[in-house]
C-alpha cells in the first residue's frame, strides 16, 4: 500500500485542486466506512481507510475519471513521439 501511496499522491493533489473549482458543492462523496470526504473521485477505494466505495454511481464516475486520465496520458505520449520525429526529420534535412 505504501508504494501505491507515492504514485497516487500527485493525482490526488491535482484532483483535489480540480474539485475545488468544480461546482459540486463544498462536500464531495463520503466514505461509507470512515465517513471522511474522499480526496480522489477516480479511485475505487477510500483514500483514507482503503474501503471499497459501494456506490454504483460513484464507481461509474470513478471509471470515467480514470479513463479520462489515461486518455490524457496517452495523448501526451503521442505528442512527445511526434516532437521527436519532427526533430529527427529536421536534423536529417539539415545534414543534406
Ligand atoms: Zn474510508
Amino acid at each position: 500500500m505504501i508504494e501505491d501511496f507515492d504514485e497516487l499522491m500527485p493525482r490526488v493533489a491535482s484532483e483535489a485542486q480540480r474539485t475545488e473549482s468544480d461546482n459540486d458543492g463544498p462536500e464531495g462523496p463520503k466514505c461509507p466506512e470512515c465517513g471522511r470526504i474522499l480526496l480522489s473521485t477516480s479511485s475505487k477505494l477510500c483514500n483514507w481507510c482503503g474501503a471499497v466505495i459501494h456506490d454504483a454511481a460513484y464507481q461509474k464516475h470513478a471509471a470515467e475519471e480514470r479513463a479520462e486520465f489515461d486518455a490524457h496520458e496517452q495523448r501526451k505520449l503521442i505528442v512527445e513521439e511526434m516532437k521527436d520525429q519532427l526533430i529527427q526529420q529536421r536534423m536529417r534535412s539539415d545534414l543534406i
